[in-house]
């Protein structure tokens, strides 16, 4: 594992070592040739067989993508309700939008990955408030669907159980669990595979079955999926069947570079968005010789007020020896300093924060008291914010847009501390290929003890796991399996519940 330092770091070029494919077109989206000169970190090169994977995606995208003949069979299979030959050739999971940035970027990285090992096609519905922050992906085609033709009407406004959900379905029985093959032709005389199946896999879990090999199986049997998540559920894929784990074991040799890698192949920010993100990095933080993003995320249940917050900060700054100390007549200062030997470097700080509180009492910090100098000669520190918007406002495209610029920037620190249990947070340290130093939430609005943890992978937390689902089929059978679970598999350091790759 190379992820922390850059002795073991391979160098990058545009194309990330084959990760993204050639012959697209720089100009409607410049991110996706130019991202790799702003990323400091290189942890990992893509498996072989991820770039075969990739490769065999793409073809089958173009066959089946919006505007193509196979894609109007299924649509209007779909519409009819009518099993037809389509439904074999062409079988789709398209992403609906949930929740804040973050949590749409890994339940979308999570999706894309689920096409991948099911052999589906990835379109996304994508509303007003989300239409130009995202290049397209795919070489040669739209990964956008038509949204306003498509029969399912009411796409944005279905929520956690529609009739459609898989548990009403089932509840229904208009479809069925498929746990061996004479269950499989009872199934299928008995009952036609419904047109299409919603698959609600947000923080309420709705359709926790899904985590289920037989159910896996009957779920294969359909068409279209409609995906209604704001999780990333890759961690919880790995124990469903034993294709899901082996087919993950070969797309990632190494599990911590999961979401780095799919973050880094399927979102490319729009060149509005890349706009902001060059402008800014040029002019604040490109002239520094090391960056610092500190991510400042304050959820309602663990609110706390400002003071106790950005003491958190810098307690945990000083454990983890993050932030350059100050000479202020503070007795660690100097050995602090003396320790990390900056000497003659300088530092910029990005700080994201719905608030600018933070930023204030840090800038003023550095102005007031001089940064400790290492051995070797003074030490600059610069402070800077690019936004602070006050309140979330997913609604908003240019809201958005600038969200997903910060997300960017803090990506290409080389060094973070972020907040814990925040999506923005996770997607922000995957990109950058970063393990970051995580601040515990203040859960029970108390201060928390120790104030932060170093993450043990870079790899975002799936908050709410599927707990107590009783599975028929067993997930995983066979001697050790356990233990090759608990290799892969860990809880995450900020939240006892949730459970990541590592
Ligand atoms: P999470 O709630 O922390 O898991 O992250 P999400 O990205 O899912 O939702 C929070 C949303 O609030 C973001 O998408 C932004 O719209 C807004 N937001 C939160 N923190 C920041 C920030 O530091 N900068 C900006 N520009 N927006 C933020």
């Amino acid at each position: 594992h190379g992820a922390a330092g850059n002795a073991t770091e391979g160098k990058a070029d545009e194309l990330l070592g084959g990760l993204l494919a050639p012959g697209m077109d720089r100009r409607s989206c410049r991110s996706r040739y130019e991202s790799w000169r702003y990323f400091k970190h290189f942890p990992y090169a893509p498996s072989r067989h991820l770039l075969r994977a990739l490769r065999a995606y793409e073809a089958r995208h173009r066959r089946c993508a919006p505007g193509t003949p196979l894609y109007a069979e299924a649509v209007e299979m779909l519409r009819s309700g009518r099993r037809g030959s389509a439904a074999a050739e062409c079988r789709y999971v398209v992403w609906l939008p949930f929740d804040g940035l973050g949590n749409r970027m890994l339940s979308m990285a999570s999706g894309f990955l689920y096409a991948l090992l099911t052999g589906r096609v990835f379109l996304v519905a994508l509303p007003p408030d989300s239409a130009d922050l995202f290049c397209e992906p795919f070489p040669g085609t739209t990964w956008l669907l038509p949204h306003q033709d498509f029969p399912v009407a009411n796409l944005f406004g279905l929520g956690v159980s529609p009739e459609a959900s898989y548990t009403t379905l089932l509840n229904n029985k208009k479809i069925a669990a498929v746990v061996d093959d004479d269950d499989d032709t009872a199934a299928s005389n008995a009952t036609a595979a419904p047109a299409y199946v919603y698959l609600s896999l947000g923080w309420q879990l709705t359709d926790r079955l899904f985590f289920c090999g037989e159910h896996q199986r009957a779920i294969g049997k359909v068409s279209w999926l409609l995906l209604y998540s704001d999780l990333y559920f890759a961690p919880s894929l790995y124990a469903v069947t034993v294709e899901f784990r082996d087919e993950l074991r070969r797309l990632f040799p190494e599990k911590e570079a999961a979401s780095h890698l799919l973050l880094r192949y399927l979102l490319h920010p729009s060149n509005p968005v890349w706009g902001l993100v060059t402008r800014y990095y040029h002019s604040y933080l490109a002239p520094a010789t090391r960056r610092i993003g500190v991510q400042i995320r304050m959820f309602g249940f663990g609110s706390i007020p400002v003071d106790d917050m950005y003491n958190q900060i810098l307690a945990c700054s000083r454990q983890e020896r993050i932030l350059p100390e100050t000479d202020d007549g503070d007795g660690d200062a100097a050995a602090a300093a003396a320790d990390t030997d900056t000497g003659g470097k300088t530092t910029a700080i990005l700080i994201a924060s719905l608030y600018a509180d933070y930023y204030e009492r840090l800038r003023a910090r550095y102005y007031e008291h001089a940064a400790a100098s290492g051995k070797s000669g003074g030490v600059w520190v610069g402070v800077f914010q690019p936004t602070h918007e006050e309140r979330q406002a997913t609604e908003s495209l240019a809201h958005n847009q600038r969200a997903l610029a910060e997300v960017y920037l803090l990506s290409f620190s080389e060094e973070l501390l972020t907040s814990g249990m925040s999506t923005f947070g996770y997607v922000s340290s995957s990109l950058a290929g970063v393990r970051p130093t995580i601040l515990l939430t203040a859960h029970g609005h108390k201060v928390p003890k120790p104030p932060c943890r170093r993450a043990a992978s870079m790899e975002p937390c799936n908050l709410t796991p599927p707990r107590g689902v009783e599975c028929r089929a067993r997930p995983v059978d066979g001697d050790g399996e356990e233990d090759d679970l608990a290799r892969h598999v860990r809880t995450c350091e900020d939240d006892g519940d949730g459970v990541k790759f590592f």
